[in-house]
């Protein structure tokens, strides 16, 4: 049977995200409301701005809900859904889900270069778990990850900085895997998910 993961569809860019699950190997569902949660395996939270999704989480009751899902079920959050992951937000603080004990700053590249599709750093874990290989990654207005909690795995790198992460059952990426046509990281998040 494949996976069911739910993509928060309340702003931007989830129909990339559906593509790539499907590509993955998982069927893939829209979720605008709690109730939808209660229908699937996992849930990515797509790129976007997060400041918005956060307001329309709010005005939907949804924050709750959202948070109680990610204490029992697994959470792949891209660009925007990492901020929404983390425990603390920087540049400027915001409110977010906690799920995930990361400190990440938003548009941390400035504003010069907003967006640039550049070669990724592999960790041995990334070699191990994904086989490996040259990852190009994009990036979007991305934030930068400031620090890592003691439980966390990094697989990817730019610059030094960690730019895709799992801690527990939880996966952040600060660029934006649905946008390339490679399907190893979305097949890392569907790994960790048990059905
Ligand atoms: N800059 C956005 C934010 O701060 C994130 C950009 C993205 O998701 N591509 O929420």
């Amino acid at each position: 049977m494949s996976k069911r993961i739910g993509i928060l569809a309340l702003q931007g860019d989830f129909e990339a995200h559906r593509k790539a699950l499907e590509r993955a190997g998982a069927e893939a569902v829209e979720v605008r409301t709690a109730a939808r949660l209660e229908e699937i395996d996992g849930l990515v939270i797509p790129g976007g701005e997060s400041t918005t999704m956060l307001i329309i989480l709010k005005d939907e009751n949804m924050l709750e809900p959202l948070r109680r899902f990610g204490e029992r079920r697994p959470i792949f959050g891209t660009c925007a859904g990492a901020i929404l992951l983390a425990s603390e937000v920087l540049n400027p603080s915001q409110e977010s889900l906690r799920l995930m004990d990361l400190a990440i700053e938003r548009n941390a590249y400035g504003r010069q270069v907003d967006s640039r599709v550049v070669k990724l750093e592999e960790t041995p874990e990334f070699a191990c778990e994904c086989g490996g290989g040259d990852v190009e990654a994009v990036f979007i207005r991305a934030p930068i990850i400031r620090r890592v909690g003691p439980d966390t795995t990094v697989y990817l790198r730019y610059n030094g900085d960690p730019v895709l992460v799992r801690q527990g059952r939880h996966l952040a990426a600060t660029f934006h895997p649905e946008l390339t046509s490679d399907p190893r990281i979305h097949r890392l998040f569907l790994d960790t998910i048990k059905v």
